[in-house]
């Protein structure tokens, strides 16, 4: 996919040339001359960038900056400052613009900082860890079986993430104590038992037997990653 960039410019000098090189460098590029236009069209489409031009008519940068994270809008924005106004560009930030670049600026030092908030904008690796016949989704907390949904508590959830971004390494009781209900003194590892029980009843072909949470007598538990029977 192009990314489309919204380039926000009142000064046809600067946004000409910049939105070809850009368009020439492989992103599909809107221009806004004013503030309110940047406005209804960063709300209206999508945009993987904004490139923000402080003074503006209508409305300031700054201001269309605030505006739109007031609104619940995260793309990101770069701010185009003018030379040494040090207080735009840290109420820019402030205000939650991404970077900012002072005008007069380099074309290739702008492409770069762009290339950079993209990367840093695109969506994050899977968060899927698939272990034998379980898959367990981190980011939105869900754990299948062989294909079928699991029901887990949270603190089950957070028993079974522990373990399965350790496979194979022994975890003390007093370490998940610590590591998964944060330390208290009160607690007693009996709680840590019982909740490997229950994640047992749910994941285990056999609770009775179990080979996932293998009890490791004296010591803790080991997770044992399964094969998944053929
Ligand atoms: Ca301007």
């Amino acid at each position: 996919m192009t990314p489309h960039l919204l380039l926000v410019e009142d000064e046809e000098a600067i946004s000409l040339p910049l939105r070809d090189r850009l368009v020439r460098n492989g992103y599909t590029v809107d221009v806004a001359m004013d503030g309110h236009t940047a406005l209804d069209l960063a709300t209206t489409a999508v945009y993987q960038l904004i490139l923000l031009d402080i003074q503006l008519p209508g409305k300031s940068g700054l201001d269309v900056c605030r505006d739109l994270r007031q609104r619940g809008i995260q793309t990101p924005i770069l701010m185009l400052t003018a030379f040494g106004e040090t207080t735009d560009k840290v109420l820019g930030l402030k205000l939650g613009a991404d970077d900012y670049l002072a005008k007069p600026f380099d074309n290739a030092e702008l492409l770069a900082r762009i290339e950079a908030l993209l990367r840093r904008a695109a969506p994050a690796p899977s968060t899927i860890l698939a272990i034998g016949p379980i898959r367990i989704d981190l980011r939105a907390a869900t754990v299948q079986l062989n294909g079928q949904p699991v029901t887990l508590s949270a603190r089950e959830f957070q028993v079974l993430a522990y373990f399965a971004a350790r496979p194979g390494v022994l975890v003390t009781r007093e370490e998940l104590l610590t590591e998964v209900w944060g330390y208290d003194p009160q607690m007693s590892t009996r709680t840590v038992d019982v909740h490997i029980g229950w994640l047992r009843q749910k994941l285990e072909q056999d609770p009775k037997n179990p080979t996932l949470f293998v009890t490791r007598i004296g010591l803790g538990y080991q997770f044992v990653p399964p094969v998944k029977a053929v």
